[in-house]
């Protein structure tokens, strides 16, 4: 059964998560309300003069997670359909969208205890190719866009790398990347934590573990069967790829106390965000154009991001008062990429 997306809504799903409130914020402006929409109070509880009351709004998605979701809800509702879809020959994407501290990190990698949907993906592509090791092979590749440069997390001492592509600009690829091929869910688990503790992190004035890099694991399967049943000789390739990615806390610049550095890592990160902003927006319909060259990151997706590939955004959001404005603007970004 060969899945066949036909239209925007099909190509594209986009859900919101919320994280759980921390014990150390008190107050809670954001509702999930039936698994479809989320209510932002906009009056504050504390302006007792009700000089800034504003009215609530309401925003509907594909799918909103609540606080109580777990991990296993995520990765089934977004991802699992997509790992059936890349088994069959298909590419498909799944971002994840936010400001730092929203949970992004912990849906895409999680933990031991609480495995995300990189692990989860992998162990069910894992658990479908296996004692099939001579028809499928798995690699894997996970790279970080920092400033515009790409790094190899599972061999950071590389170095910088280039985008190559032919002279019709298909076929992109990161030249020298490494390509790891296994099958062990522990080794993946390895694999990943070390590579994020390669990503670059530094500290801003806002957020002193705030992460300006994307990350991005690119799993490859590869189909091989034979054209005759009596000619095992001539193999037919299917080839699918899953990205699954991590992307760069999506505050704004102009909200750190930024200076010179820091300032342009700004500037490139919401370069890339709002190259990946417009492409996802042409995908649900809404634009015309799509400039994939305005980014590294959306560069490297061109083939995923176009055609008959399917992609998930998950955006997610705080419920803190404190947080207000940041997820506003987070929920703004993902109603833009579902409604238009
Ligand atoms: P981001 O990657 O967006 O900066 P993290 O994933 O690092 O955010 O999350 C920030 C903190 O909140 C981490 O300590 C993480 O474990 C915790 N957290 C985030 N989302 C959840 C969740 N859904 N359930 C429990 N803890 C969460
Ligand atoms: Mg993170």
């Amino acid at each position: 059964s060969r899945p066949q997306p036909k239209n925007a809504e099909e190509r594209l799903m986009v859900a919101v998560r919320i994280r759980p409130l921390r014990p150390d914020e008190s107050s809670r402006v954001l509702h999930a309300i039936e698994k479809k929409h989320i209510v932002m109070e906009e009056t504050d509880k504390n302006d007792v003069l009700r000089q800034k009351r504003g009215v609530d709004k309401q925003y509907s998605f594909d799918v909103v997670f609540g606080e109580d979701s777990t991990q296993e809800d995520v990765y089934e509702v977004t991802t699992s359909s997509l790992v059936k879809d890349v088994l069959n020959g298909y590419n498909a994407t799944v971002f994840a969208y936010g400001p730092t501290g929203a949970g992004k990190t912990h849906t895409m990698v999680g933990d031991r205890t609480h495995p995300g949907i990189m692990i989860r993906a992998l162990n069910d592509l894992f658990e479908a190719v296996k004692d099939k090791e001579d028809e499928y092979s798995v690699t894997m590749s996970y790279l970080e866009i920092y400033n515009e440069q790409i790094r190899d997390l599972l061999n950071p001492s590389s170095g910088y790398l280039e985008l190559r592509e032919d002279s019709r600009g298909r076929n992109i690829q990161v030249a020298g990347l490494s390509e790891i091929s296994t099958t062990s869910t522990d080794e993946v688990m390895q694999l990943l934590q070390k590579g994020n503790k390669a990503r670059t992190i530094e500290p801003t004035a806002m957020n002193k573990t705030s992460s300006r890099s994307h990350a991005l694991l690119s799993v490859t399967v590869r189909h091989s069967t034979p054209i005759d049943q009596k000619d095992h000789l001539r193999m037919r390739v299917k080839q699918g790829r899953l990205f699954m990615i991590d992307l760069a806390g999506s505050e704004r610049a102009n909200k750190t106390k930024n200076r010179g550095k820091r300032l342009q890592e700004g500037a490139h990160i919401n370069r890339s965000l709002l190259a990946l902003g417009n492409c996802i927006n042409a995908l649900s319909g809404g634009a015309r154009y799509v400039n994939y060259r305005d980014s590294k990151l959306t560069r490297l997706l061109k083939e995923t991001l176009s055609g008959n590939c399917r992609t998930v955004m998950i955006a997610h959001v705080s419920p803190s008062a404190t947080q207000r404005d940041e997820s506003r603007n987070t929920l703004i970004y993902a109603d833009r990429a579902n409604n238009i």
